[in-house]
């Protein structure tokens, strides 16, 4: 199927290779429980806090590591970069601090890979680089990941983390809404599963676009889930909100999350998924 989508991503003989699994992780305070937790232990309970349960933002590369099979990842449009469209004073030096600090060129890694054999295409955020803003780069490589698996007919799976639509960019950054909500449109129409990982947190833009369009919406337990933040809300209705409001466990509650799942499960979860929407052929567009 598909070819009316022309994206030219093409097939790249050569995978990409992923730096070491949590190489880049340093002793950590857990912001819930306040524990200094070691940065060796943190690399064992993939970031989860051993003390309190916290599930840690990750970086894309480890994520990645923990849930693609090993050798199988070809990353697409690594060297995407953000201009500075609104010429916003102090941007592209915010923009290089966070390429320097993270080792990736935006908030977003793409690219396709398998679980346990199955081919899907990947979109994991980054909390760490610049909050998970989704600005152009951010909203051009989620666009072109879903539209990758509207042309090969491979489930798509994004994992979010943002703090919603990247400000600096202006007017450019919440077009991206649009842009990856039409693309989740069309995935849909060609009958092919997205399937969305909340982590924690996915707020803003990011909710309020294709973090809330998957055909199966799982969460990380405790995750922050939600479009404008607590104080917000009640500063608006003037009313104290519940306990636990906007987390995980609380938006299953409310039917916007489907399951959630503790991250060492994260990978059987998401292979069942594959497994159970796959056909041999891949003919989920005979509908
Ligand atoms: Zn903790």
């Amino acid at each position: 199927m598909g070819s009316e989508f022309t994206l030219g991503l093409g097939r790249k003989k050569k995978k990409s290779a992923l730096p070491e699994p949590f190489a880049r992780l340093q002793d950590t305070v857990c912001r819930e429980c306040q524990n200094l937790i070691p940065a060796a232990q943190l690399a064992k309970s993939l970031q989860v806090c051993p003390e309190c349960g916290f599930h840690m933002p990750m970086h894309p590369y480890d994520r990645i590591s923990t849930l693609v099979d090993e050798g199988s990842f070809e990353e697409f449009s690594q060297d995407l970069t953000s201009g500075n469209p609104i010429s916003l004073t102090g941007y592209k030096e915010k923009l290089d601090q966070a390429r320097g600090k993270s080792g990736i060129n935006d908030a977003v890694v793409t690219g396709r890979g398998s679980i346990d054999g199955r081919e899907a295409i990947f979109g994991i955020m980054s909390f760490q680089f610049l909050g998970g803003s989704m600005g152009s780069v951010v909203g051009e490589k989620i666009t072109r990941a879903i539209l990758a698996g509207a042309e090969e007919g491979s489930p798509v799976i994004l994992v979010t983390a943002s703090g919603g639509a990247r400000m600096q960019e202006g007017i450019f950054s919440l077009m991206q809404m649009a842009k990856t909500s039409s693309a989740a449109a069309l995935l849909d129409e060609a009958g092919i599963p997205l399937f969305i990982v909340l982590t924690h947190p996915t707020t803003g833009g990011v909710t309020a676009s294709f973090a809330m369009l998957g055909d199966v919406a799982i969460a990380e337990p405790g995750a922050l889930i939600g479009f404008a933040g607590q104080r917000v809300i009640e500063g608006t209705l003037k009313q104290k909100l519940p306990a636990g409001f906007q987390r995980a466990e609380f938006q299953q509650d409310q039917g916007f999350v489907d399951m959630v799942v503790p991250r060492e499960n994260l990978r059987h979860t998401l292979s069942f998924l594959l497994q159970t929407h796959a056909t041999e052929n891949k003919g989920w567009m005979n509908r």
